[in-house]
C-alpha cells in the first residue's frame, strides 16, 4: 500500500510556523516513500474558521515551498478536502457509532454539566462527564432525538483498564481510561468535533502515517477507541516534539513571532526556513546542517526523528539564512530582493503615504525605513520623554497587543476604531496613547500615519514589534502579565 500522509490545519487564524514544520515532515516522509501528501482543511469550528484564514494558510505554505498532491485547491479522488463539505459523511458515521453502542446521545443541560464540573473541582477530581445519559434506553434516546430535543453525541469510554498504543517516536504508551473524557463527537449544532471528523477522514482518505504535534498525544485513546469501534486499523502515529524556547517553554505567539508571514516579511528565504525546520527534531545521517529538502528526502529515515523539544533559535536561523543568501548568484540575489519587498506591487502600497510628503526622491528612504526594513532596536530611553511614563507605556503596549489579537479586520479604519475605543476605555487621550505605539511600530514618535503603517506591516510584524518594545521597557514577568491581563479584562471596551 502506498504511503499517504497529510497536514490538517484548522483555518482559525494566521498561518503558523508549526503548521509548516509538521507539513514539511509529512511531505518529506511521503515523498521519500514514493507516496502522496495531502492538505485537508479542518474547518468544523464554525465560529472560528474563515475562508480568509484558509486562503492565507494555503498561500503561506506555498511560499514556504511546500506542495501537496491532493487538497481543496488541487482536488483529488478522496475529496472533498474541506471538512465543512463532508458533514453528511460524519453524520452517517456518528449514527453508526450510536447504533452499535460505541457512542451515545447525551441530553444533559448546560446547567447540569456546570454543576458536575463544579463538584468535581471541589473534590479535586479530573473534570469528566459522569456517564449520566450513557445507559438511556436506546428507544427513548431515539425518540427524544426525533422530537428534536437538543443533544450531543459522546464517545462511550471504558470505566476501567487502560488504553495501550504505540507511537512511532515515543514507543509504547499506556493511558488509564479513567483519565479519558467521554468526548463529544457531534455538537448540538450537528457539526462533528475534530476527533470524529479527523479519524473518519484519515480512514476514508487512506492515510497510512500521521505525523503531528505532540499536543495531540493525549487524544490518542479517544482516537484509538473510534478506530476500534468502526473496526478500522489505525494509521501509524508519530507525535513530533513541540518547538520550544531556550527556557523549555512552548513557542507561542505572545513571546515569539510564530506567524509565517513574519518570516516572509523579515526576509528569510523559504529554502533556509525549510532547512531550519528540518533540523527541529531530525538530523542528517552525516550530521550536516545545511541541506536542501531534496537531499533531506533522499536521506530521510523516519527512525531518526527525536523526542527532545527542539529549541527554536533565531540566531541559528539568521546564520543559516545568511549562508543561503550569500550562496545566491548576484542576479538571483537581486531577484529575491525584488520578490521580497522592493517591487512595484509592494511599493504601490506605500507610495500614497509618502508621495505628498516628498520634495526630493531622496527624502523617501528615511520615511519608509521602518516599513520596508526592520525598525531600529529600542531601549528604555526611547520611551523616556513620553508623558505616560514607563509603566503607562507598558500598559498601553500590552493592552494594544491583547486588543489586536482579538481583531478580525486588519485595515486602517478598523485598526483605528479598535485602538480609539481601547484608549477611551483606558481613559487616555489619543495623543498620549499613540506616542508609545509610534515608538514601538516605527522606532520614533514622528513617522508616517500610524494606522496606515500598521495596516501595511501586517499582524505578525506589528505583534513582534509590540513584543520587542515591551522587552525594551524591561519585559513583562509572568506575574505582571497576569496583572495586566486582569486589568485588561476589567476594561469596558466598546466593540469597534
Ligand atoms: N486540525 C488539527 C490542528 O489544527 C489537526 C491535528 C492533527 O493533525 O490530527 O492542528
Amino acid at each position: 500500500m502506498s504511503v499517504r500522509t497529510r497536514v490538517a490545519p484548522s483555518p482559525t487564524g494566521d498561518p503558523h510556523v508549526g503548521t509548516a514544520y509538521v507539513a514539511l515532515f509529512n511531505l518529506v516522509f511521503a515523498r521519500s516513500q514514493g507516496g502522496q501528501f495531502i492538505l485537508r482543511v479542518e474547518d468544523t469550528d464554525q465560529q472560528r474558521s474563515s475562508s480568509a484564514s484558509e486562503a492565507a494558510i494555503v498561500e503561506a505554505l506555498r511560499w514556504v515551498g511546500l506542495s501537496w498532491d491532493e487538497g481543496p485547491d488541487v482536488g483529488g479522488r478522496f475529496g472533498p478536502y474541506r471538512q465543512s463539505e463532508r458533514l453528511g459523511i460524519y453524520r452517517c458515521h456518528a449514527d453508526e457509532l450510536v447504533a452499535s453502542g460505541g457512542a451515545f446521545r447525551c441530553f444533559c443541560s448546560k446547567q447540569r454539566l456546570d454543576e458536575l464540573r463544579r463538584r468535581q473541582q471541589t473534590n479535586r477530581e479530573t473534570p469528566r462527564y459522569d456517564g449520566h445519559c450513557r445507559n438511556l434506553d436506546p428507544e427513548e434516546s431515539r425518540d427524544r432525538a426525533l422530537n428534536c430535543e437538543t443533544h450531543v453525541v459522546r464517545l462511550d469510554v471504558p470505566e476501567t483498564g487502560a488504553c495501550r498504543f504505540s507511537d512511532g517516536i515515543r514507543g509504547d504508551i499506556e493511558i488509564p481510561w479513567q483519565q479519558v473524557d467521554m468526548q463529544i463527537l457531534v455538537k448540538s449544532d450537528g457539526f462533528p468535533t475534530y476527533h470524529l471528523a479527523a479519524v473518519v477522514d484519515d480512514h476514508l482518505m487512506g492515510i497510512t502515517h500521521i505525523l503531528r504535534g505532540e499536543e495531540w498525544l493525549p487524544s490518542m485513546p479517544k482516537h484509538r477507541l473510534i478506530y476500534d469501534r468502526f473496526g478500522w486499523t489505525a494509521p501509524a502515529h508519530y507525535h513530533l516534539p513541540l518547538l520550544r524556547n531556550a527556557d523549555g517553554s512552548k513557542v507561542s505567539k505572545r513571546r515569539n513571532p510564530t506567524g509565517l508571514n513574519y518570516y516572509r516579511r523579515i526576509g528569510y528565504l523559504p529554502e533556509a526556513l525549510r532547512n531550519y525546520l528540518a533540523l527541529m527534531g531530525w538530523s542528517m545521517p552525516d550530521e550536516r546542517e545545511i541541506f536542501s529538502t531534496e537531499e533531506m528526502t533522499a536521506a530521510f529515515d523516519i527512525d531518526r526523528l527525536t523526542t527532545g523539544g527542539p529549541v527554536f533559535d533565531f540566531a541559528k536561523l539568521d546564520w543559516l539564512n545568511g549562508q543561503y543568501i550569500r550562496s545566491l548568484a548576484p542576479s538571483e540575489f537581486m531577484d529575491r530582493v525584488a520578490d521580497w519587498a522592493i517591487n512595484r506591487e509592494n511599493l504601490a502600497a506605500v507610495a500614497p503615504l509618502v508621495q505628498q510628503r516628498t520634495e526630493r526622491l531622496v527624502d523617501l528612504l528615511p520615511q519608509v525605513d521602518y516599513l520596508l526594513g526592520d525598525r531600529a532596536a529600542l531601549d528604555e530611553s526611547d520611551f523616556a520623554e513620553l508623558r505616560l511614563g514607563a509603566d503607562g507605556c507598558v500598559r498601553v503596549l500590552d493592552h494594544v497587543g491583547r486588543r489586536l489579537d482579538e481583531q478580525d479586520g486588519w485595515d486602517r479604519d478598523s485598526l483605528q476604531a479598535a485602538i480609539r475605543s481601547l484608549a477611551e476605555a483606558m481613559g487616555i487621550s489619543m495623543r498620549d496613547f499613540l506616542a508609545p505605539l509610534f515608538v514601538a511600530v516605527a522606532g520614533r514618535t514622528v513617522a508616517l500615519p500610524l494606522f496606515d503603517s500598521m495596516a501595511y506591516l501586517g499582524r505578525d510584524m506589528v505583534r513582534s514589534r509590540l513584543a520587542s518594545a515591551l522587552s525594551a521597557l524591561g519585559g513583562v514577568s509572568k506575574k505582571k502579565a497576569k496583572r495586566l491581563e486582569r486589568a485588561y479584562m476589567e476594561l469596558e471596551v466598546d466593540e469597534a
